[in-house]
């Protein structure tokens, strides 16, 4: 019997599907698949060659936006243009090869209509509209996307998925560079703590670290809280296997006062970024709707992903695809907090539990869900079909035969009928087993490949 081990011996050696399902067929098929691969790799190297140093310079411009509506509507207001001095993301792969994420910002350069750089991601926003309070009124959140530099004028559009889970235009400023009202100006200049830098901002996986909560005095504290964080990478894997693809900075930004909000006990701390629990009445859901503020703080040091760390031992955290990351720091449960977390904000991986709460309509089930490590077997062929045994029946039992085994177990994404998860357990569900399912490990690797190429 082949157990959960050596499925994920075997995910670490499949670095792609291409590579897996290679590996897996008779040699007859070989030749014919080989070619076939060929032909896919030479699309996609086509698909994204955009030539960076044609289009950009190597700084980011960010978009702030006022992204507001209620439950069935979301509308955005621009904000303003700002010129940071850091691009940390990729040179090579400007074009999103995965297509997750809920909303998708496109570069389009003015002159020619070609898009030059796109990019998923998710938002808090979002995650507010399942709520009930929106189905009764509007709110108002701060967003902001950010792109590399274009040296020309350009098109910033933001595409929305719609009911049938298909992008559709939502906004678009145009970007001039003549114009005097972009603002070049850094609101802050923090020193950044180097705790792991392995290499150039453009072949590595960037993540800055926000500190909130965490005053003057303990700037120390938030050093070794970082040093930490390094050691939970080196921990779980795949990201051990794969540390030094990774560049961990944090940035020495001190709060005025220690700890963070926790509003159903009256505490508030005056903190950064002001990170607070209970977020939609949720007890252990940490977050910041400051998102300016988190930009502000991130931009002193190059990143692709921004993490805060709260300075709390109350256990909780947060983490939205290409949006951030959180958790608190002094909690014994932190370290697989703060990967779980990192997963969902860097590989676009679902929760895989039922949840004590059943977000009715949180997915629609009558689509494929875009998220790699969930499916409503409506294209179960998109996803990680192709890493279960011929034997193993889908939908998958419950029982102990199949606990190590890749299937399709029924319960995931706060859904409890009609949406499946890939293992019995994983990181992405329980934080019993310490370990994420092969399909998630699978998942990370892609994304970690796509980043460092
Ligand atoms: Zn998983």
């Amino acid at each position: 019997m082949e157990t959960s081990d050596n499925i994920i011996y075997h995910t670490y050696h499949f670095l792609d599907k291409s590579d897996y399902i290679c590996r897996t067929l008779k040699l007859k098929n070989m030749r014919k698949l080989l070619l076939s691969l060929i032909f896919t790799f030479i699309c996609i190297s086509a698909i994204n060659a955009v030539e960076f140093d044609k289009y950009f310079e190597n700084r980011s411009l960010r978009m702030d936006v006022y992204h507001w509506g209620d439950s069935k509507t979301s509308k955005f207001i621009l904000d303003k243009f700002v010129i940071e001095k850091y691009w940390g993301g990729s040179k090579t792969i400007l074009l999103d090869e995965f297509n997750y994420g809920s909303y998708m910002v496109k570069v389009i350069d003015a002159q020619s209509g070609k898009t030059i750089y796109t990019r998923g991601y998710c938002t808090l926003f979002q995650e507010w509209q399942t709520t009930e309070e929106a189905s009764k009124m509007c709110r108002c959140y701060e967003e902001s996307v950010s792109v590399p530099l274009p040296k020309n004028n350009a098109i910033i559009e933001i595409d929305e998925r719609n009911g049938d889970g298909v992008f559709e235009k939502v906004f678009s400023a145009e970007y001039d560079p003549k114009e005097i009202y972009n603002t070049p100006e850094q609101r802050y200049d923090f020193p950044i703590y180097d705790a792991h830098v392995t290499g150039d901002p453009a072949k590595k996986i960037d993540i800055v670290i926000i500190p909130d909560g965490y005053t003057t005095e303990e700037m120390d504290k938030f050093k070794s809280d970082c040093d930490a964080l390094v050691d939970v990478f080196r921990t779980f894997e795949p990201y051990s296997s794969y540390l030094d693809d990774f560049n961990i900075r944090g940035v020495l930004a001190p709060s005025v006062e220690s700890g963070t909000d926790i509003p159903r006990e009256g505490i508030w701390k005056n903190t950064i970024v002001d990170c607070h629990f209970d977020t939609f009445y949720s007890d252990r859901y940490n977050t910041t709707e400051s998102y300016f503020a988190v930009k502000d703080v991130a931009a002193c040091a190059p990143y692709d992903q921004i993490y805060i760390l709260v300075n709390s031992t109350v256990y909780g955290g947060g983490g939205i695809y290409n949006y951030y990351s959180v958790s608190t720091s002094g909690n014994m449960a932190s370290a697989k907090v703060i990967i779980h977390e990192f997963s969902h904000a860097f590989a676009g991986l679902a929760d895989e539990y039922s949840g004590d709460v059943e977000y009715e309509e949180y997915y629609n089930l009558k689509i494929e869900p875009w998220e790699f490590n969930i499916t409503s077997l409506v294209d179960f062929d998109s996803k990680w079909k192709f890493m279960v045994d011929k034997k193993t029946p889908i939908p998958t039992p419950t029982t102990e035969k199949y606990y190590d085994k890749v299937g399709v177990f029924e319960g995931a994404g706060y859904t409890p009928k009609g949406m499946y998860r890939p293992a019995y357990d994983c990181m992405m569900n329980t934080f019993r087993g310490d370990k994420f399912c092969p399909v998630c490990t699978y998942a990370i690797i892609q994304m970690i490949e796509a980043y460092t190429k």
